[in-house]
């Protein structure tokens, strides 16, 4: 039989790829974005009080209102918004979020820009919804935008522009400025904005994470995605949301109602809990202090960091001063023969650009991140 050819994409992503070979060859895992260490005892409480309580059965289609309700709450004081629960609705996962978004809003045809380096299921998620992926590289090497190169890949085409704020793989922010020139960009025109914030709660350096969600002119034409995945460190939870405007959240929701429904109800419980029981707990301090001593440790080595990490669980760093091959094939050398996974950056392209850079993930043990930096010393 012959099947029809729904995307571009990689056959297998690059996180399963490089995650396997890191099983394979014993080595230390800081490629795909997943954390080694425990996920706090207070929520695996709540997951087991969910189901001695009966929280077993479907939740309603939107997300379990003890849920939506705290992540108002949440959303509101983190941004100084007002947020309302019912503008909100849980999904199996954050890329979800974004492919029911796209399924949802896109016509057949239409274009959506990316900035590239792009998170690898943006390309897949618009071409299986009919629509053609647009990338628009950005600057190389802070990963600032490049604001002329974007206003001129807008066309009477373009029906969305994806946006990632802190952003993977390069850590890299969006600062207020940043969200006017892109409210003036689209302004009057029928252009959704839709912005992957799963990293929202993981900033560092005191500073604030600044979301679509707060930009007045875009109120109308955006969609905010985000994950319980990176927030509380449980990726396997697989469990994210949206927010949007009443308009286009009833869209939304007549897409997902017929793909998942609902979400997993003990685990919407669990977090629902959690944020009622333990509101303002964040990530920024421990991972801060992870990202630190990446920084330090890598200090050590020829692996040079051109754009530190400002938020995320991932730092980008520069290769070329030590080995003289591309990226693709320096990750495979680097996990088979010094013993340390990380992604190469080619794998955010479409077109594969190479600038020998990889991804680490820090979001480890201490201990992981220096036996991984001993690993990559040891063959200096
Ligand atoms: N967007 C970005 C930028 C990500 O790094 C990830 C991976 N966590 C996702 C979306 C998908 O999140 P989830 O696991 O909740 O689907
Ligand atoms: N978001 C994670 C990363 O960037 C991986 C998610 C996945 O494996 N699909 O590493």
């Amino acid at each position: 039989m012959l099947f029809p050819q729904k995307h571009t994409g990689a056959d297998t992503t690059i996180f399963s790829v490089m995650s396997a070979l890191a099983a394979e060859y014993g080595a230390v895992n800081l490629s795909q974005g997943f954390p080694d260490y425990p996920i706090d005892t207070r929520i695996q409480e709540f997951l087991a009080e969910a189901t001695v309580q009966g929280f077993n059965q479907y939740a309603p289609m939107p997300g379990l209102p003890l849920l939506t309700e705290q992540i108002a709450l949440q959303k509101n004081k983190q941004l100084n918004v007002a947020i309302d629960a019912g503008h909100i609705t849980i999904c199996p996962g954050a890329s979800y979020g974004i492919f029911v978004a796209l399924a949802a809003l896109l016509n057949k045809g239409e274009e959506v820009i990316i900035l590239e380096p792009a998170y690898d299921a943006y390309i897949p998620a618009i071409e299986i919804n009919g629509g053609i992926p647009v990338p628009v590289p950005l600057n190389y090497p802070d990963f600032s935008v490049d604001w002329d190169r974007l206003r001129a890949a807008v066309t009477t085409r373009t029906r969305a522009i994806i946006v990632n704020t802190p952003h993977n793989p390069t850590g890299v922010t969006w600062s207020a400025p940043d969200w006017q020139q892109l409210a003036d960009l689209v302004a009057g025109k029928d252009i959704l904005v839709i912005s992957d914030e799963v990293y929202d709660q993981i900033v560092f350096d005191g500073q604030q994470h600044h979301s679509v969600l707060q930009q007045e002119a875009l109120q109308e034409q955006c969609v905010a995605v985000f994950s319980f995945g990176k927030q509380f460190h449980a990726t396997g939870w697989k469990i994210g949301y949206t927010i949007a405007c009443p308009a286009i959240t009833k869209a939304i929701r007549k897409v997902h109602q017929f793909i998942a429904f609902s979400v997993n109800t003990p685990a919407q419980y669990a977090l629902g809990r959690f944020m009622q029981q333990f509101p303002g707990e964040d990530s920024c301090a421990l991972l801060n202090g992870k990202r630190d001593l990446l920084h330090r440790l890598l200090a050590d080595t020829p692996l040079k960091i051109i754009a530190p990490a400002a938020g995320s669980y991932f730092q980008v760093a520069d290769y070329s001063a030590w080995k003289d091959m591309p990226d693709t094939a320096f990750a495979q050398w680097l996990t088979k023969e010094a013993g340390v996974a990380t992604i190469p950056l080619s794998a955010f392209y479409k077109d594969g650009t190479d600038n020998k850079l990889v991804r680490f993930c820090f979001a480890k043990e201490d201990k992981t991140l220096q036996i991984a930096i001993e690993k990559i010393k040891a063959k200096l």
